[in-house]
């Protein structure tokens, strides 16, 4: 079972996860785009953090859409829609819930991915964050299905999120500012495949 202290706990550690990585996920928008996804980040999830004390009481649906409101005020550029229908998406799947159990999780990451493809109409191999959030939360699927205990199945789900991340740097990118770059493109990782690598880490040592 994941808890609603559970998911304080996750996004709080995200937000602290991003600042760490900050430079880092920026030096991989240098590369392939704009040089500013640690920073659109970094200040999307600073935002959330001063929004989640007027929530913390409140359902976790409530606290995950009111982090996708905030990140979609805050973060600009690509990332911001996409992530800000993530959270939202996640948090609609589960509104009214204080607790979700395994198969609520998935339902859950589930209903945020579908948002991030309807939203930016990605597909797997287009070098984005599709490329880790898609591998990722079919094996988290296949773990449960399989009867793989929690923990069990968030370690096999992060495992398929570093693999679909780094099977990123040879692709040439066909969605994204990345995209303008063609061939040029193609010996980068993602950065926003990375960021959604670090979210779903963050998940599975949370939960830990
Ligand atoms: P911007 O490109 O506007 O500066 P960011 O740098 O914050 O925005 O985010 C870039 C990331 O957004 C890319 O690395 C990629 O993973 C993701 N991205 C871009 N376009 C799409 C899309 N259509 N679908 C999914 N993800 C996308
Ligand atoms: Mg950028
Ligand atoms: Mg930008």
């Amino acid at each position: 079972t994941l808890t609603k202290t559970d998911v304080l706990a996750w996004l709080k550690r995200v937000a602290e996860v991003i600042a760490e990585n900050k430079e880092y996920l920026t030096q991989l928008d240098a590369a392939i785009g704009d040089a500013d996804h640690g920073i659109n980040m970094d200040r999307g999830f600073q935002r959330v953090m001063s929004q989640l004390p007027t929530v913390e009481d409140k359902d976790i649906g409530t606290i995950l859409k009111t982090t996708g409101m905030a990140l979609l005020s805050s973060v600009g550029g690509a990332g911001g829609p996409l992530y800000g229908t993530f959270f939202m998406r996640m948090g609609m799947a589960v509104a009214g819930k204080e607790e979700l159990s395994p198969e609520e999780v998935l339902t859950m990451l589930k209903a945020g991915l579908d948002g991030v493809v309807q939203r930016g109409k990605a597909e797997v191999g287009d070098k984005t964050m599709v490329d880790t959030l898609t591998p990722a939360i079919r094996t988290l699927e296949d773990a449960l299905a399989a009867g793989h205990q929690f923990d069990d199945a968030l370690d096999r789900m992060v495992a398929a999120a570093e693999e679909g991340m780094k099977a990123t740097i040879p692709l040439v990118a066909r969605k994204g500012r990345a995209s303008y770059l063609g061939q040029r493109s193609a010996g980068h990782q993602d950065p926003g495949a990375t960021s959604s690598y670090l979210i779903l880490a963050t998940l599975r040592d949370t939960f830990k």
